[in-house]
């Protein structure tokens, strides 16, 4: 089964351009050098999934035109991957849905502290509704949640209230998980059929590139032309991207200390032809689509 992403963010965890730089990449005129911060959207399955949802995600969405998510994947727990997570608010009113959010035990943790308000037994009126489904390495099954809609009571804040009439048959499919390391941090990637999206990531066990084989398009995180504490170096990322064998790499994660875009992708033409990489290596852009 074939599935579509769509890169609503691609830039580092302060965006590009960042906040009061003047840098040649944060001044450029090129819609492409504009990186909302790193998130994706994939259709599999009928089914429209988010991976992370950071501080701009409220733009992505507005921006994807999105106003239905069957489910939300969190790689990590980091604000740049979490912080926007209150605005599903608006799908909840609107869409009439909880967010489905799956995650590891070790996210939900931050989660809890960080948006204490969102796990209260009694809610503040209008607090976001999430459904947290607890994950590992093991290929899970997302489910499209059918059977019921919220409903808007004033002053109290949502009931769940069953569907009326015939329930639509629930949408399902596998994902699988892809084990890597943040620095000393535990992140996943996902395995959407002939796509893998893989971010945050510094190091990735030679076990997991089983799980990587075939790939039309594999996502790979790089900020800098120097070795990192929690990232993939851009030397790094191409070697990883020559054992994964994908036809096609796209970096995402990317920082202002790169070039601007159209000087990038020949940077990287000539690196993959003197490193006689098979697989095509180009930085992604936000709004990008692959399938
Ligand atoms: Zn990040
Ligand atoms: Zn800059
Ligand atoms: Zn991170």
């Amino acid at each position: 089964m074939k599935a579509q992403l769509t890169f609503l963010g691609t830039g580092t965890s302060q965006g590009v351009p960042i906040i009061g730089c003047t840098c040649a990449v944060c001044r450029s005129r090129d819609e492409r050098d504009k990186r909302f911060r790193s998130s994706a959207l994939v259709r599999y399955g009928g089914m429209t999934i988010l991976v992370d949802a950071g501080p701009d995600f409220r733009s992505q969405m507005l921006r994807a035109g999105v106003g239905h998510l069957d489910a939300i994947l969190l790689t990590h727990n980091h604000k740049d991957h979490t912080g926007g997570l209150d605005d599903v608010r608006s799908l909840n009113y609107i869409d009439r849905k909880a967010v489905e959010i799956y995650c590891e035990a070790p996210v939900l943790d931050t989660l809890r502290r960080e948006y204490a308000y969102a796990f209260e037994r009694v809610k503040y009126p209008g607090a976001p509704e999430w459904n947290v489904h607890l994950i590992d390495e093991k290929p899970f099954t997302v489910r499209s949640n059918e059977g019921y809609v919220l409903e808007w009571v004033h002053d109290v804040g949502y009931r769940y209230v069953p569907v009326e009439g015939p329930v639509p048959e629930s949408k399902s499919v596998e994902i699988i998980p892809i084990r890597g390391w943040h620095g000393t941090m535990p992140v996943l990637g996902f395995r959407f059929g002939n796509i893998a999206y893989i971010t945050d990531m510094s190091r990735l066990e030679d076990d997991q590139l089983d799980k990587l084989k075939g790939l039309d398009h594999v996502t790979l995180n790089t900020v800098s032309y120097h070795p990192h504490h929690s990232h993939f170096s851009l030397d790094e990322a191409l070697a990883l991207a020559g054992r994964i064998g994908a036809r096609h790499t796209w970096l995402t994660h990317l920082s202002h200390t790169f070039p601007v875009y159209a000087q990038f992708c020949d940077e990287l033409a000539t690196r993959c032809a003197q490193l006689g990489l098979g697989s095509t290596v180009l930085p992604a852009y936000d709004g990008l689509v692959i399938a």
